[in-house]
């Protein structure tokens, strides 16, 4: 837990924590009466079939804030130990950030990680689902599915650190669903990582959002396919990750994404999505794109897919993770693909 940050002022850092913090608090104060004043927001089947015990959640919520509150207080008696994980990246010595040196074996988000029991021989398929936290029920449909499977919350969902807390405890493993700018019009989100923006700012962003999730193991583009081709803005990104030790997921929303390029240059472990299961909500369509994730976990020995918080996604899930066992596959956390990526690397060179 030390504080060196390499490139970033220290006290614009904490400043635009600190808001991060407060918006946070404030959020899950909020939805602590939102709760208890409408306790079934958007009612029907859907939710009626969702076995989580309501205990469960207002435990998760309490952690959640407790969290928050310790970060609060740590920040308030000057900031020690406020920049969780910062010393993984060499204590803000620039050079230990270049090249491909990378451990495996202490960074943070191997301690973050999910346990797993690998079996040999298999075909390793990581399910990661994006966009949650902004819909409570849809989030809790996601975490009663089999673990593992890799969670990617948005920063700005109201109750998404408690129902993350709640997620890792059911055996799933975090990411950080990042907002990235696109190509259009479309708006990728509040606190956004934008093409007008400078290093310093995309580093705060990136920041201030990781410190929501403190179970995150890293990142997920969220849209992206105009700022994720932009090499220049990928690399403060990327040092923001190795400072804290933790992993990139490139979602590949732009066939020329430089999320690779720049991970491998700063040193940040990362996998890249093979799959995106709902781009058609349909069950044809991602029982389709499923059994390409089986395909391309067969031939070559893992696969990662992507799919979306959509009724039609949880069906085909729901029906398809039991039945991986008897194909030869299993289901595991993003990490293990991206340690199998780090032993390729490594017996590459
Ligand atoms: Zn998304």
């Amino acid at each position: 837990m030390k504080l060196a940050l390499p490139g970033i002022p220290f006290l614009a850092f904490l400043r635009a924590r600190r808001s991060a913090i407060v918006a946070g608090s404030l959020a899950l104060v909020l939805l602590a009466t939102l709760h208890v004043v409408v306790p079934r927001r958007g009612g029907g089947e859907d939710i009626a079939r969702v076995s989580l015990p309501e205990e469960e959640i207002e435990d998760a919520l309490d952690q959640a804030n407790a969290a928050e509150e310790a970060r609060l207080a740590a920040a308030r008696g000057g900031g020690q130990g406020v920049v969780q994980g910062a010393g993984q990246g060499g204590g803000g010595e620039a050079g230990a950030v270049a090249g491909p040196a990378i451990r495996a074996i202490d960074a943070e988000w191997e301690k973050r990680s999910v346990p797993v029991s690998l079996q040999p021989g298999r075909g390793y398929v990581a399910i990661v689902i994006d966009d949650m936290g902004l819909d409570r029920p849809r989030a809790m449909r996601a975490i009663g599915l089999p673990a593992p499977l890799t969670l990617s919350f948005l920063p700005y969902g109201r109750d998404a650190p408690a129902l993350a807390v709640l997620a890792r405890q059911r055996g799933h493993e975090i990411l950080l669903h990042m907002p990235m700018q696109p190509t259009g019009g479309e708006s990728p989100g509040p606190h956004a990582l934008t093409v007008d923006l400078a290093a310093v700012e995309i580093r705060g962003r990136v920041g201030a959002a990781l410190d929501r999730f403190g179970d995150a193991v890293g990142l997920n583009n969220h849209m992206g396919s105009r700022f994720t081709v932009d090499r220049r803005l990928m690399g403060p990104l990327m040092d923001e990750l190795r400072g804290r030790g933790l992993v990139f997921v490139d979602s590949r929303t732009a066939a020329e994404s430089q999320g690779s390029e720049a991970a491998g240059h700063a040193g940040v472990p990362m996998a890249m999505r093979d799959v995106f299961l709902d781009n058609e909500a349909t069950a044809d369509a991602i029982n389709r794109q499923l059994r390409e994730v089986e395909r391309i976990a067969r031939r070559r020995g893992h696969a990662v897919a992507i799919g979306h918080p959509h009724d039609a996604t949880f069906a085909a899930l729901a029906a398809w993770l039991p039945g991986l066992q008897e194909k030869g596959l299993q289901a595991v956390p993003v990490t293990t693909i991206i340690r199998r990526n780090l032993e390729r690397g490594r017996t590459a060179q």
